[in-house]
């Protein structure tokens, strides 16, 4: 195909953009508007599609985080492209000083709200703004989401402890526990809590400076004041902040100098007396490539943990976010969706959302289970289609002639242990699972699980009929 066909192909296009969709849903707004928003496609040639990045510290990110993924997905969307290549493409903002004063400020300051009143508007116009393909900058300011307040948020036995937490944060006058430190699995509502904290403080007090960042934004931002020789500006940005968030903590393993920083920034700040909140996907304790010392600081206030939802929150969700949109939605629509969809928040959001639109598309077709069932085949079917560890473990041990509780023993023999270590790397490989989870399902830590990742790894590029080995059952899982 020739270059320049394929790039005014507007079919090709179309399908990055349906890529582009599928890549926010699986990482989520934030960690999509900053690394992958901002990607843009480039020429394409002999199989190879380039993708242009605004920098190198971007393209790295994407390289090591996310282009395994994006090759997948290409590849099932458009057989033609056999590979993909980011290549770094300077945004002119790039050339410039990094406090250059017509850059908007990467953080987002809340100060600027003039009333309570006018919270709600003020938080459209920033959507609104951050909605507009524009500059680098804009890609990187994270607005605060004028939906996610506590009115908003449906409470029951899985996140109240969690609620509780965020309100007394949000109402003390004086500080109670610092840092509140939030976590759980994706999509159940740690940005949700964050954001309405804020927005409570704000109401209360307009005067107070909040600051509200993704860690990835926090690291962004350092890795480029390093490179601008101009950290004391970085720092100066965080002299006058009331309330710090940070969002999505976990970003920050491996990044020693981010961490260095951030630590820094964390003490500063507690010795002030202002309050800091942080998420993470896991508690302080069990979070990966992490100082210490650092963990230790981020489980000194108090930690909460929001876990998976249950059937009688599920129901509740829909049920609310159906009345706010004004839509009646059957009692046997909601059950279906709230037996079926259990994963997080936001698929089962999504779900609600196509069904919905699915009906006002079709002039206001009336919601029934027939449709429901209809419109979310496909997604339902990738839902069965989820491998879980346990499956996992099944097939390997099957496939070995072992049994499961074997690979679970404490068995060192050869003939044992690299089936269980095959199982890990699988494990890592087709789930989302963290490795401490990983672990727990063999009875072991999660060191033991890094090994076995990376043993695989290794003997994937020497034994060939490992490898097929591998190969076989990585595609008997994925079938
Ligand atoms: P996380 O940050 O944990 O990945 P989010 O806060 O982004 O999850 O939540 C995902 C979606 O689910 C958001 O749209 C959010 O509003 C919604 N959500 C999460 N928890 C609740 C809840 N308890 N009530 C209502 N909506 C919720
Ligand atoms: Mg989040």
């Amino acid at each position: 195909m020739a270059e320049e066909a394929i790039n005014n192909d507007s079919s090709v296009q179309d399908q990055w953009g349906q890529i582009c969709s599928q890549l926010k849903t699986e990482v989520g707004e934030t960690a999509f508007d900053s690394w992958l928003k901002p990607l843009t496609l480039g020429s394409f040639n002999d199989g190879v599609m380039n993708i242009c990045v605004p920098t190198r510290f971007m393209r790295n990110w994407v390289i090591t985080h996310y282009s395994d993924r994006i090759h997948k997905i290409w590849e099932k969307t458009n057989p033609a492209i056999k590979n993909v290549n980011f290549v770094v493409q300077a945004v002119q903002e790039e050339t410039h000083g990094l406090y250059n004063p017509t850059c908007r400020s990467l953080l987002k300051k809340i100060t600027s709200t003039p009333a309570p009143q006018n919270i709600y508007q003020s938080g459209i116009n920033n959507v609104v703004a951050n909605n507009n393909e524009g500059s680098l900058n804009d890609s990187l300011s994270v607005p605060l989401n004028p939906q996610y307040t506590f009115d908003n948020f449906v409470v029951g036995k899985t996140n109240e402890f969690a609620y509780a937490a965020a309100r007394k944060v949000a109402e003390s006058r004086n500080i109670s526990f610092n840092p509140l430190f939030l976590y759980s699995g994706v999509g159940l509502g740690k940005t949700h809590l964050m954001h309405a904290i804020a927005w409570h403080i704000k109401q209360q007090d307009p005067s107070r400076n909040i600051v509200y960042l993704s860690a990835e934004k926090f690291m962004y931002k350092f890795v480029r004041a390093l490179r601008y020789k101009d950290t004391t500006a970085f720092k100066e940005q965080f002299r006058s902040v009331d309330v710090l968030m940070v969002d999505d903590v976990q970003f920050m393993g491996g990044k020693d100098t981010t961490q260095e920083e951030f630590f820094y920034t964390f003490n500063s700040l507690i010795e002030e007396g202002r309050q800091i909140i942080i998420s993470a996907d896991k508690s302080p304790a069990d979070l990966e490539g992490i100082e210490a010392r650092l963990k230790s600081r981020l489980g000194c206030g108090l930690v909460a943990d929001i876990h998976p939802t249950d059937f009688d929150l599920r129901m509740g969700i829909l049920n609310n976010k159906a009345k706010q949109l004004g839509v009646e939605l059957p009692e046997r629509v909601a059950e279906f969706l709230a037996q079926k969809i259990t994963s997080n928040i936001r698929e089962l959001e999504g779900a609600l959302r196509r069904v919905i639109a699915h009906s006002q598309l079709l002039s206001d077709k009336e919601i029934t289970l027939d449709m429901t069932q209809d419109v979310l085949k496909d997604m339902l079917r990738s839902f069965d289609k989820r491998t879980t560890i346990d499956e996992i473990q099944k097939k390997v041990a099957e496939h070995f002639n072992i049994s499961v509780k074997e690979m679970q023993s404490s068995r060192r023999a050869r003939t044992v242990a690299r089936p269980r270590q095959i199982a890990m790397y699988l494990a890592k490989q087709l789930t989302s699972r963290s490795l401490p989870e990983i672990g727990r399902k063999f009875d072991r830590d999660h060191t033991t699980v890094m090994h076995a990742v990376r043993k695989v790894e290794e003997l994937i590029v020497e034994d060939v009929s490992l490898a097929e080995n591998v190969d076989a059952l990585r595609r008997a899982l994925e079938a």
